[in-house]
């Protein structure tokens, strides 16, 4: 049957994830001057994506972009699935029978290889599952890190690596009245870490901090930011790359670690974060447990912008009990959906997924971290997903977008019968609610539940 949207017929739109690309899509949707219902699918209880589990639980300002997205799944015309993963609840060819289009915006979950010998030794762990930790994803909740040692590592140096660095920084009073999950707090507080050093295969100049995160390394209640002088010296290429008018934040960034060695430490801190550059991983040892890491001194090679850390083969070796990878997230496959292995996203053409000849998949489209790779703040997915839409609008015409499709009727139905315990934004406002009321009396935003099982029962 092959009938244009219309009043009593809509187009029906899923979206798979409810970070903030997820949600910028649906905004656009419902805001376009067509008939259109949006479905949302999200694999946990929670929406948000890493809005809620990877934004650092002391910068609570960002998170209140979540009433925005509240707001948006307010509409009439919006529905939300959560608790459901697509491509294992529901599979992605199933999903497509019942809407005219989906778009997914599944983020970037997994994260980037060293590549180096002893990556995975005990005690050498990635961000992304520190950050899952202390943020109370699910995913993460069981495992445990081992803070007993005073020196820890952290590879790369971007804002991930800042947030990291920085919990393990603060003392727990810091923390205390975040919505920081109870396990990590707990676990925090009992910390020995006092030296963490925070390392960049590249120069100064090419940190890819930005010089808000950078400058709270300047304001820490119990640590202080370190930095040999002679780190700063900067190679030719590196001064013309500062010297560009336009590369305003890496000069902002570099004058902050001039500061930092200018800044005489104060006696009273008990912890420092050493910023050092141009060293690489090598191999990552020790006696069933990280104890060593060998790094090799780099130089860079290369024209101003693009360039790049080389070895010398001169190495240093810094003895350390815990590691932390924060070098880039990567994107998981989703079954049935195309995935570029190399870049870890899905291969498309203006948010149009393509198959292996880059022909366009009729009705699939993507957008977020999952379409251009994982950078980008949480407001670079808004326009993201505006584009994402409008090549969707533009595909209006396509007879894939005129048969008559059933939408979340028939989804209900679907999962009904495969006992899918789906939780709709009203749930969810039950779950929220309840997490408010059990930080109150600990002065904190909120305690989330980590358990998918813990959210489910509350709606039982
Ligand atoms: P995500 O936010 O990751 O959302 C993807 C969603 O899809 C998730 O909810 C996931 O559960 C869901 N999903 C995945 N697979 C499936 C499936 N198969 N079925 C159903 N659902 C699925 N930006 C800032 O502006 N400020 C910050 O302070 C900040 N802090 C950050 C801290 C960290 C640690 C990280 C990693 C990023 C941070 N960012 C920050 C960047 C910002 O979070 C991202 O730009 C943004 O979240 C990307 O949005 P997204 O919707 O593409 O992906
Ligand atoms: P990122 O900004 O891309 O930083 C990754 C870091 O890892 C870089 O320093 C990179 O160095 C390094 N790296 C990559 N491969 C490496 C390797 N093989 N060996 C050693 N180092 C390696 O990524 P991110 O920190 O994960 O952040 C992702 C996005 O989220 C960014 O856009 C970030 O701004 C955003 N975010 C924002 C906030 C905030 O606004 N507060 C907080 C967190 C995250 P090279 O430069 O040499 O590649």
């Amino acid at each position: 049957m092959t009938i244009p949207e219309n009043k009593q017929n809509p187009l029906k739109i899923a979206i798979v994830g409810s970070g903030p690309s997820g949600f910028y899509a649906s905004e656009a949707l419902l805001k376009s001057n067509h008939n259109i219902k949006v479905d949302m699918y999200e694999r946990l209880p929670a929406p948000y994506g890493l809005v809620r589990s990877g934004v650092a639980p002391d910068h609570p300002k960002l998170k209140q972009v979540t009433q925005v997205y509240a707001k948006i799944a307010e509409s009439p015309d919006f529905r939300f699935f959560g608790n459901v993963t697509v491509g294992q609840d529901i599979p992605t060819e199933t999903l497509s029978a019942f809407y005219n289009a989906v778009i997914y915006t599944c983020g970037a979950e997994s994260d980037r290889k060293l590549g180096v010998v002893g990556e995975d030794f005990p005690g050498s762990y990635t961000a992304t599952e520190f950050v899952g930790w202390y943020n109370g994803h699910p995913d993460y909740r069981d495992r445990s890190f081992d803070l007993s040692h005073e020196v820890a590592v952290i590879f790369g140096q971007g804002n991930v690596a800042a947030d990291v660095s920085r919990i393990l920084a603060k003392n727990p009073d810091e923390l205390r009245y975040t919505d920081i999950a109870e396990h990590a707090l707990e676990a925090l507080e009992k910390s020995n870490i006092k030296d963490i050093y925070v390392i960049g295969r590249r120069g100064p100049a090419q940190a890819k901090f930005t010089s808000k995160e950078l400058k709270e390394f300047g304001e820490l209640e119990d640590c202080n930011p370190v930095i040999e002088q002679n780190e700063l010296i900067l190679n030719s290429m590196s001064e013309v790359e500062l010297a560009d008018k336009t590369n305003v934040s890496n000069r902002k960034v570099y004058e902050l670690f001039k500061g930092f060695t200018g800044q005489p430490p104060s006696a009273d801190k008990e912890k420092r974060v050493h910023f050092t550059f141009l060293k690489s991983p090598i191999e990552i040892s020790g006696n069933g447990h990280v104890e060593h890491v060998k790094l090799e001194i780099n130089t860079l090679s290369g024209d101003a912008f693009s360039q790049s850390a080389r070895g010398t083969s001169k190495y240093i070796e810094l003895d350390t009990g815990i590691i932390f990878r924060s070098i880039g997230y990567k994107g998981i496959p989703i079954l049935g959906i195309p995935f570029d292995e190399k870049r870890g996203v899905i291969p498309n053409i203006d948010g149009r997924i393509i198959d292996n000849s880059s022909i366009p998949i009729p009705g699939l489209y993507v957008s977020g971290w999952i379409k251009r790779g994982p950078s980008g703040v949480i407001g670079t997915n808004r326009a993201d997903s505006v584009a994402t839409v409008n090549s969707l609008l533009d595909d209006l015409t396509q007879p894939f977008m005129k048969s008559e499709k059933m939408g979340s009727s028939s989804v209900m139905k679907y999962l009904d019968e495969a006992k899918v315990p789906y939780v709709t934004f009203s749930d969810w406002k039950i779950i929220d609610q309840s997490e408010i009321l059990r930080g109150e009396p600990k002065g904190k935003p909120r305690e989330k539940y980590t358990y998918t099982e813990e959210m489910l029962n509350i709606l039982n």
